[in-house]
């Protein structure tokens, strides 16, 4: 049997909420099923981030330059930064029938939603906001400056959580992991998603009689 398209999901929430964590668990743990976007920022590298792993860190001008030729699905900024989602491996991935999970902010998301309305939207949020903060000062990468930026982020994103379907808490970690596989799982036996498969089985019946 040929393998469907894969699904397009958006994965948001609060920086610090444990997104990028989970993903890479995800990934690790299912690897047939799914492949992470790579985004392109303006942002410098954190430590230990590697250019086409993490991120392509790109300039102002180079990432112009990818708006200009219309090489990305959407982009936005975040924080005094760019960030955008290049068109072609999410394609090619898509095709391949794996599920394609972009980590974007949630002007992003709504954007890819509009484009794409069978994008599954994911939010991403910790169990409560000392814990968020508590992650975001573990975390060690940001100085106090941009955390308190990232925590008023957090209080203009929380207005926008209900657009997307599905809340995703991320208490503990292995829990939260198998909780989004299950839902994403589920999405894929939406009979919206199915048409193809009912109408040959209709179609198979009408000639059985
Ligand atoms: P985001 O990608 O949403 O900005 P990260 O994945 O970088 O968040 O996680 C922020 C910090 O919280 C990291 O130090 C990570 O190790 C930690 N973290 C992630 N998930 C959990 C969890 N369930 N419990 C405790 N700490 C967590
Ligand atoms: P960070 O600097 O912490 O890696 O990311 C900051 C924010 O930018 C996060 O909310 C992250 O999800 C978002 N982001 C990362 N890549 C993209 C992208 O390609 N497009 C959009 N719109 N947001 C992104």
């Amino acid at each position: 049997m040929m393998k469907d398209r894969g699904i397009l999901i958006v994965v948001s929430g609060f920086s610090g909420s444990g997104k990028g964590t989970i993903m890479k668990e995800l990934v690790k743990r299912y690897p047939d099923n799914y492949a992470l976007s790579v985004s392109a920022t303006t942002r410098n590298p954190r430590e230990g981030e590697v250019d086409g792993r993490e991120y392509f860190f790109r300039t102002k001008e180079e990432f112009e330059k990818m708006i200009a030729k219309d090489e990305l699905i959407e982009y936005a900024k975040y924080v005094e930064n760019y960030y955008g989602t290049p068109k072609e491996y999410v394609e090619k991935h898509l095709a391949e029938g794996k599920d394609v999970i972009l980590e974007i902010e949630i002007q992003g998301a709504l954007k890819v939603k509009k484009a794409f309305p069978d994008t599954l939207l994911l939010f991403v949020t910790p169990p409560d906001t000392k814990e968020l903060k508590r992650r975001l000062v573990g975390r060690g990468t940001e100085t106090m400056e941009v955390i308190e930026s990232r925590m008023e982020r957090a209080a203009e994103e929380s207005q926008g959580m209900h657009q997307y379907d599905y809340l995703v808490i991320n208490d503990r970690l292995d829990e939260c992991v198998e909780e989004m596989h299950s839902i994403i799982r589920c999405e894929h036996r939406k009979c919206m998603r199915n048409l193809e498969f009912m109408e040959k089985i209709q179609k198979e019946l009408k000639g059985e009689k």
